[in-house]
């Protein structure tokens, strides 16, 4: 078998999405990827172009010959860009496998390691009341674990530390946020102390501070939340220095997650080696595909760290799928991020994961699972879309 064409579609039925379909001279045998980059994702499909060149002609069922190929070509490797590129190529080609064997690409990764893959999506609220009825809705549905945000700005973070937005005044550019960790700080604690008094201590609570904090306000934070008992405090400082995790691990015993920003296994290794973190979040589409993200969760075994892959409306439902299919295939599973989504991406890309009860129904078909529409994708074509901006009060951009 010889892998004939990439093709790279690039499409917006809601959001935008970087996708590839891997096309072989086997009749109808062809795998699908997504490696969608928010912001960046006309930059991940000139990348995509630019690699497929250098796998045409080569048997797609060597995966690991034709990952280490690709990596190893730039010379000057890695990044969010090329890694994005990459895991794209990766999730087809396991998709190509799966087909070709007539199963599913769990069995693949050695079978199902777990009967349920439990999945945690995103409650707000202007003040806490409203957060606590918001959560009740899930549990209402099924879901088991909730994260709880204030609203504010950017992923409803800042809560009312988000003290006001300006618009941009042009289209399609981010309005800029103001945030004072000062009062995030301060109210995040009292949202929880109200969830908890409220829901009782058993409901599964998480937190995402979108790493806008310093190393000692993650520590004040994750001290002042250790009576609420979060499931987790989800990506609390920024990714480049791993040193600072320290601080934050002996500061208190709540449970740290992070790494949706990684991009490299050598972001990981620092943080299991030392076990300054219980969960590792990167999105398996951003750090080198299914090959490299069932690497490094084997890397985190022996530390007892467990996956809580990224998963919002960035990670499109063929990266969601790659997500699950090693969610019920790896030994140290903790959680999965799940999000809804728009309805035209369901069109587009035919075959998503579903829930039930809060749980991940078994994958069946053979591959990842999934279909993308071409005809459907281009009548949705890429609308230039930035990541938000926040500044601190005095205007200062957050560089910390
Ligand atoms: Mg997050």
């Amino acid at each position: 078998m010889k892998i004939t064409e990439v093709k790279v579609i690039v499409t917006c039925p809601g959001r935008n999405y970087v996708l590839v379909k891997i096309m072989t001279d086997e009749p109808g045998i062809y795998g699908v990827g997504d490696g969608t980059l928010s912001g960046s994702e006309l930059a991940v499909a000139a990348d995509l172009e630019h690699l497929s060149q250098l796998i045409i002609g080569m048997d797609p069922s060597n995966i690991e010959d034709i990952w280490q190929k690709v990596y190893h070509c730039t010379y000057w490797r890695g990044g969010p860009v090329f890694m994005s590129a990459l895991s794209a190529i990766d999730l087809a080609l396991w998709d190509i496998k799966g087909k070709v064997a007539g199963l599913p690409v769990y069995q693949l990764l050695g079978g199902q390691s777990r009967d349920d893959v439990w999945v945690y999506t995103h409650a707000h609220g202007r003040d806490p009341q409203e957060v606590e009825e918001h959560v009740r809705s899930f549990h209402e549905k099924g879901f088991k674990f909730v994260r709880a945000q204030l609203t504010g700005g950017y992923g409803g973070y800042g809560g009312p530390g988000m003290l006001k937005r300006v618009p941009s005044g042009r289209e399609g550019i981010p309005d800029t946020d103001y945030f004072s960790p000062e009062k995030y700080l301060i109210e995040t604690p009292k949202m929880f102390e109200h969830l908890r008094n409220a829901l009782g201590m058993e409901v599964n609570l998480l937190h995402d501070v979108h790493e806008q904090l310093t190393p000692n306000e993650a520590s004040r934070l994750a001290k002042s939340l250790e009576p609420y008992r979060l499931f987790y405090m989800e990506d609390p400082l920024r990714p480049e220095n791993k040193e600072s995790f320290e601080m934050v691990r002996r500061s208190s015993t709540t449970s740290i997650a992070m790494g949706e920003l990684f991009t490299s296994r050598w972001d990981c290794l620092p943080l299991f080696m030392k076990q300054l973190i219980d969960f590792i979040r990167f999105a398996p589409i951003h750090i080198g595909g299914i090959t490299e993200a069932k690497k490094i969760m084997a890397m985190a075994e022996p530390f007892q760290i467990r996956s809580a892959f990224h998963g919002a409306a960035d990670i499109g439902p063929i990266g969601q799928a790659a997500a699950i299919h090693i969610d019920y295939a790896i030994p140290n599973f903790g959680v999965q991020e799940w999000i809804t989504f728009h309805p035209s991406t369901y069109e587009v890309m035919p075959g998503a994961c579903q829930l039930e009860d809060g749980m991940v129904k078994l994958p069946q078909k053979p591959g990842l699972g999934l279909d993308i529409d071409e005809e459907l994708a281009a009548k949705y074509p890429y609308q230039r879309a930035y990541m938000p901006i926040v500044r601190r009060v005095d205007g200062t951009y957050h560089v910390y």
